[in-house]
């Protein structure tokens, strides 16, 4: 693994694009547990980050994520907004002075802060149908080293069968059950973009 500002930058590109080239599909999937918005609302904040990086062109891996979290926090309306902040935040914090990720275990730290900040801003559990119900497995994959595509889209579809106790989701109740989650969606393509930088 060599996991450098040129990988992170490449990653997040790959994640923007993926979000563009489903962006109805997430709103649809927010549609009969939420608001309707999830795809336009990754959206908005991921063309804001391409813009702000060509902007700033910035050439460490810890202002790329610090750039990434304004854009969200800034942009994203939605709950997703200060969520995906905060996660990406805390992974601008985690990678000070860190020019190159170079194992499974420097990986999982980085991710495990950016899952920390989610769990402490929004205070959902693991099961709670929300976008920790991905980042939470796929901590613990990186750090056993068993990160690939099949638990990623495990983690994602587990969410189905979920009554939502947190987000816009709660308040449909047991009518949640049958979706799967708009968060853990956006999630599931985060990660599955990083897989091809390992
Ligand atoms: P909004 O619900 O404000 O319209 P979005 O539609 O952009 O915001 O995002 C909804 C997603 O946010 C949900 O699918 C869920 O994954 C995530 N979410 C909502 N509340 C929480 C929370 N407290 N903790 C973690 N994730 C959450
Ligand atoms: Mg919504
Ligand atoms: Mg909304």
């Amino acid at each position: 693994m060599n996991i450098t500002v040129v990988e992170v930058q490449a990653w997040l590109d790959d994640f923007a694009k993926k979000i563009e080239d489903n962006k109805d599909y997430l709103s649809l999937l927010d549609t009969p547990i939420g608001d309707g918005d999830h795809g336009n609302n990754m959206s908005r904040g991921m063309t804001e980050y391409k813009k702000s990086i060509e902007d700033k062109q910035p050439n460490t891996i810890s202002d790329t994520f610090k750039i990434l979290a304004m854009a969200l926090i800034s942009k994203v309306g939605g709950a997703s907004g200060p969520l995906y902040g905060t996660a990406f935040m805390n992974m601008t914090k985690a990678t000070v002075g860190i020019d190159v990720i170079s194992s499974y275990e420097e990986l999982s730290k980085v991710i495990e802060q950016g899952q920390i900040g989610i769990s402490t801003r929004g205070k959902a559990d693991f099961g709670d149908k929300t976008m920790l119900d991905v980042w939470i497995p796929v901590v613990s994959s990186i750090k056993d080293e068993n990160f690939n595509d099949e638990i990623i889209e495990n983690a994602k579809n587990a969410t189905k069968d979920l009554v939502a106790k947190k987000g816009r989701a709660s308040y449909v109740g047991e009518r949640a059950i049958g979706h799967i989650d708009p968060g853990a969606t956006s999630s599931s393509y985060l990660f599955e973009t990083l897989l091809n930088y390992i």
